[in-house]
């Protein structure tokens, strides 16, 4: 199964790209993760796109599709992906197609999570995470066992750069610019699934797959 997650910061996709991946049996390939991983790393990458995420741009679509060409041509991507945060432009949805497309391959559905933006205000600003181990938590709908340190590893959380108020609304409305669109791009396709995505995640994960089964069994038939 080839899945994209679409949705605007704070929407869930990364907590519900885990859960389906673990699901599935299949791969959560986040952009963004892979741009964190790089800023922390030093690497070349990670110097371009750090000061570019930081202030909650949109890092340029090349960069971005040079980590996906390579990541969807890992072994554990060959059953299928979920991608997280990619594509975020017309353009590297039409670059992915053709990607996919040199490898036979194509996408199944694109799920959109729709969340409205109060809530996506609350959730960004009570967001946590582990630098060490990537865990995710909100300090008051998924708080820590003890306050301020991860739950697995022990490590400080820390408050994401982009997730301060000022990257915040940049970050919206680089989304209503150049992201929402996909929702369109994708109906045309057929392939967009709308989901509710306001609720305990085991309400919105269970929303999901819903939303890919019906498809599923008619494209079969
Ligand atoms: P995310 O964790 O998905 O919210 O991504 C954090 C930041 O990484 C974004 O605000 C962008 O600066 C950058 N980024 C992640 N994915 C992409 C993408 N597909 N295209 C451009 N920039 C991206």
């Amino acid at each position: 199964m080839n899945l994209v997650l679409l949705g605007p910061p704070g929407a869930g996709k990364g907590t519900q790209a885990k859960r389906l991946a673990s699901r599935f049996g299949i791969p959560q390939v986040s952009t963004g993760d892979i741009l964190r991983q790089a800023v922390k790393d030093g690497t070349e990458l990670g110097k371009q796109a750090g000061p570019i995420m930081a202030s909650g741009k949109l890092v340029p679509d090349d960069l971005v599709m040079s980590i996906v060409r390579d990541r969807l041509l890992q072994p554990d991507a060959a059953k299928g992906f979920i991608l997280d945060g990619f594509p975020r432009t017309i353009p590297q949805a039409e670059k992915l197609d053709h990607a996919l497309a040199t490898h036979k391959k194509k996408l199944d559905a694109v799920v959109s999570l729709e969340v409205p933006i109060e809530t996506l205000v609350e959730r960004i600003s009570g967001r946590r995470s582990c630098p060490r181990d990537g865990s995710v938590y909100h300090i008051v709908q998924n708080p820590p066992r003890r306050e301020g340190f991860c739950d697995l590893c022990g490590a400080s959380l820390v408050q994401r750069e982009d997730d301060k108020p000022e990257s915040v609304r940049t970050r919206m409305q680089a989304y209503e610019a150049s992201t929402s669109p996909l929702k369109e791009f994708y109906t045309r396709k057929g392939l967009l699934r709308p989901v509710d995505g306001v609720g305990a995640p085991e309400a919105i994960e269970a929303a999901v797959v819903g939303a890919l089964k019906p498809r599923e069994a008619t494209s079969g038939a």
